[in-house]
C-alpha cells in the first residue's frame, strides 16, 4: 500500500508521515530528503551543473527507517542532519526545479517502494511519483501558520533563525516549486485536502490512521 502526502513546506507533512509510519508499521519516506542530499552535492560543486550532474549520476544514496528514525547517506556519509541547514534550504528548490534531478530522484523514490508498505510525503507524488497510490493527501495552512512551525522545529534542533527568516526562505520555496514547468507543487484531483492550520499534530495523525484504515 502506498499513501502520499503533498503540500507546500511547514504544512505538516512529514511530522504526521513519521507518525503514522510509526503507529502503522508503515515505512517512512520522506521525498524531500532526496532533494536535499543531491542539493549538497551541487554545493560541494560550487553550482557548478556540469559537475553536479556527473556526480550526481554515480552517487550512492541510501535511505533508512529504522526505530521511527528515517535516515539518508551520500556516498556512505550519514547527512541526516546536514540537509537541514539554511544553505541547503535556500538552494534545495532550484536543484529540485531542474528535470534532471527530478529524474534522478523519482527513479530512487519507485526503486524504494517495491516491497512493502509506504507513507510518503513530498510535493509531487499523487500527481507524477505515484499517481497510482492507494491514498493520496494534500496538507495546506497559511504562510503564517506554517512558518511558525517550522520555526519551532529549527529552534528545537538548535538551529539559530528567526521567524521572518522562516518565512522568507518558506515564501521563496513556494513560489519555485509552484511555478518550474516540471511537475509543480499540486494537489492531485484525488487527493483529500487538510487545512492544518485548523488541527493539531495528533488530529492530523489520527485523520490519517482512520482514513488508512476505512480503505
Ligand atoms: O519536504 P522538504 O521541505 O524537505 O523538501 C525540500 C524541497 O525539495 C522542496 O522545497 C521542493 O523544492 C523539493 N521537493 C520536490 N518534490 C518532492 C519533495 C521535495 O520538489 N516530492
Amino acid at each position: 500500500m502506498i499513501v502520499v502526502i503533498d503540500g507546500p513546506a511547514g504544512s505538516g507533512k512529514s511530522s504526521t508521515a513519521r507518525a503514522v509510519a510509526e503507529r502503522t508499521g508503515f515505512t517512512f519516506l520522506d521525498s524531500g530528503a532526496f532533494y536535499r542530499a543531491i542539493t549538497l552535492l551541487y554545493l560541494r560543486n560550487h553550482k557548478n551543473q556540469e559537475l553536479f550532474f556527473d556526480q550526481m549520476k554515480s552517487c550512492d544514496l541510501q535511505v533508512e527507517f529504522n526505530d521511527g528514525r528515517f535516515s539518508i547517506r551520500l556516498n556512505g556519509e550519514t547527512v541526516t542532519e546536514l540537509i537541514r541547514d539554511k544553505e541547503v534550504s535556500a538552494n534545495v528548490s532550484t536543484v529540485a526545479a531542474m528535470p534532471q534531478a527530478r529524474e534522478f530522484v523519482n527513479t530512487h523514490l519507485r526503486e524504494f517502494v517495491k516491497d512493502g508498505s509506504f507513507i510518503a510525503d513530498g510535493r509531487d507524488l499523487g500527481t507524477a511519483v505515484f499517481p497510482d497510490a492507494d491514498l493520496k493527501f494534500f496538507f495546506d495552512a497559511s504562510v503564517e501558520k506554517r512558518a511558525e512551525r517550522r520555526l519551532n522545529e529549527m529552534l528545537l534542533n538548535g538551529q539559530q533563525t528567526d521567524l521572518e527568516a522562516v518565512k522568507l526562505n518558506i515564501r521563496e520555496r513556494d513560489h519555485i516549486d509552484s511555478t518550474r514547468k516540471v511537475a509543480p507543487l499540486r494537489k492531485a484531483d484525488d487527493a483529500i485536502v487538510v487545512d492544518t492550520g485548523l488541527l493539531t499534530l495528533e488530529e492530523q495523525i489520527q485523520f490519517v490512521i482512520n482514513t488508512v484504515k476505512g480503505r
